[in-house]
């Protein structure tokens, strides 16, 4: 089975998301590492970390995926939102190492008139004041659909942010489906285009999971309005590509969808029946 779940909250608890992730046929899921404002995030309940644990141990879960709050800026001009993008992502990873077995995504943020180089340059600097030797979180970059100055939207930046990363074997990739086209990747004409282009530049081996996301708006668009499952520009053959493509089937993909968990449930069980299971 390949691990296939979607959007999920900890609102009430690790365990009571991990329970989720199955009801709807999960066999991943993602969540806020905090309130999506970038609130203080609560405490980590031992006893519900230890059930969460014990969960995963009985099921067949593959890496869940921790989400940064969107709203920190990582290469912010002002230096107190920086150092508030820092001190976020710094307490979300040291809250993850006790939690386990989740990779850490994160936008790279907006330059906001600063310019890309500059924003490339803080990016990596936020990262090089995080990450630490012994941690066993990896931390992804994720695509973005290019939209205002965020940073990201071509893999050639990614893979200067990655470049300018000293501890790089802590950083890997996240692709969204709809950041991507949005950014002008045809990834639902072209799937196999669009990953050889990933590899030549950035290198597949750093895809360590997927966003999988239909589009509202056509290739290039740079807006980042996704849309269900095959009511977007992209289609069900392109998710249907996505799940069959040899390359991709380890690889944890999350739904990102405008849905509410009956719909999610449906769409899983269409990636499902896609991938031949
Ligand atoms: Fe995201
Ligand atoms: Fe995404
Ligand atoms: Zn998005």
């Amino acid at each position: 089975m390949q691990y296939i779940g979607c959007h999920l909250t900890i609102s009430k608890g690790f365990h009571a998301m991990g329970n989720q992730a199955l009801e709807v046929g999960g066999t991943t899921a993602q969540f806020f590492t905090r309130n999506p404002r970038g609130g203080k995030a609560k405490d980590l309940d031992p006893e519900d970390i230890a059930a969460f644990q014990a969960l995963r141990a009985a099921h067949h879960f593959g890496p869940f995926i921790a989400h940064a709050p969107y709203t920190i800026n990582p290469c912010a001009a002002k230096p107190e939102t920086l150092e508030f993008a820092r001190m976020t992502m710094e307490d979300d990873l040291r809250r993850l190492e006790i939690v386990g077995g989740c990779l850490y995504n994160f936008h790279p943020g907006s330059h906001v008139g600063q310019g890309i180089e500059a924003g490339i340059e803080k990016i990596a600097e936020t990262l090089n004041n995080i990450l630490k030797p012994e941690q066993n979180t990896i931390v992804l970059l994720e695509t973005m659909a290019g939209k205002g100055s965020e940073v990201g939207g071509r893999f050639e930046e990614l893979r200067e942010i990655l470049d300018r990363v000293v501890l790089r074997e802590k950083m890997g990739v996240c692709l969204d489906t709809c950041h991507v086209s949005d950014g002008g990747y045809d990834i639902a004409g072209d799937l196999d285009g669009v990953l050889t282009e990933f590899d030549k530049v950035i290198g597949l081996d750093r895809l360590r999971a997927l966003h999988l996301n239909d589009s509202m708006n056509p290739v290039g668009a740079h807006k980042d309005r996704h849309q269900k499952l095959g009511q977007g520009y992209l289609g069900l053959d392109c998710f249907r590509n996505i799940v069959r493509h040899p390359a991709l089937k380890d690889l944890p993909k999350v739904l990102e969808t405008p849905n509410e968990l009956p719909g999610y449930t449906e769409e899983i069980r269409i990636l499902r029946e896609m991938a031949g299971e």
